[in-house]
């Protein structure tokens, strides 16, 4: 199944279209994107008899983020063994978490406003939680993923980087830095949804290519370590980190600039595509 947040509203994506599930459902769910991560197995349930009605055309550009306001949100550093050798970090030990704060979240396509001149890329699988995970272990991990979507840990590397400690949240929580979308995946939907390729380019060069294979904590680990510490909540967001390719690792260093258009896709989810706006 996949679903989407269409101009606020959820939706049920199909082959032709658009599903309104408030209206499908006859009132029994709400129109709410972020709500139904609340009751997502009844919600898992109606969408396996529900009508199968023709969705409606729609333009991409109308999707907004498929979880929109989620209680937690958790982004995870370090998290390919490639990007960390090119970030000069050894491997981490435990999961290195900051957060994207929500005012950063945005749909899956349009203008972005550069914060500073030292804005990077980062393309991330994103996991939306489906079910409270607390001391879950890693084999049942997946149990408590409603799905996938793709994701950007946009940068402003100077803020990242200032003062003694770093910044991470701030520094990546600019408006507009968390987009994601186009829409949610459920996991059973994957053939191995620990294996997805992902990327992104900027105009149409092809400057992040990875696997998630090559995760050093794979989704279901970081459930089973998140949740160790805290509960992790229905509706929790998690972009679980970046591969090799980002512009502040590269010599010369290369920023996003005005004008530029950045397209990112994971394989079996889709596509998002922004473009940069003067600061
Ligand atoms: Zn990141």
């Amino acid at each position: 199944m996949r679903i989407a947040n269409l101009r606020g509203r959820l939706v049920l994506i199909t082959d032709t279209g658009a599903v309104d599930v408030e209206s499908a459902s006859e009132g029994q769910f709400s129109a709410d994107p972020q709500a139904i991560y609340d009751r997502w197995d009844e919600f898992v349930a109606w969408s396996a008899v529900a009508p199968a009605g023709a969705g409606e055309p729609f333009h991409t550009a109308d999707l907004a983020a498929p979880a929109p306001k989620p209680a937690q949100v958790f982004a995870i550093g370090l998290n390919y063994r490639d990007h960390a050798a090119e970030a000069g970090f050894a491997l981490p030990d435990a999961p290195t978490v900051f957060t994207k704060f929500v005012s950063s979240f945005t749909g899956p396509e349009g203008r972005i406003e550069l914060a500073g001149p030292t804005v990077d890329w980062e393309v991330e699988l994103v996991a939306v939680i489906g079910k409270t995970a607390r001391d879950v272990p890693a084999e049942r991990g997946w149990d408590h993923v409603a799905g996938l979507t793709v994701g950007q840990d946009l940068s402003e590397r100077t803020v990242q980087a200032a003062g003694p400690a770093p910044q991470f949240s701030l520094g990546k929580s600019f408006p507009g830095f968390g987009p994601t979308g186009p829409w949610l995946v459920t996991v059973d939907e994957f053939d191995n949804p620990d294996d997805l390729a992902l990327g992104c380019s900027v105009n149409g060069e092809s400057v992040q290519k990875g696997r998630t294979r090559d995760l050093v904590f794979s989704v279901p680990v970081l459930v089973a370590r998140l949740s160790a510490v805290l509960p992790l909540l229905p509706g929790d967001v998690i972009f679980t980190g970046t591969p090799a390719g980002v512009g502040a690792a590269r010599n010369p260093k290369r920023f996003l600039a005005a004008g530029d258009e950045l397209v990112t896709t994971i394989e079996g989810i889709g596509t998002m595509r922004h473009q940069f706006l003067p600061a």
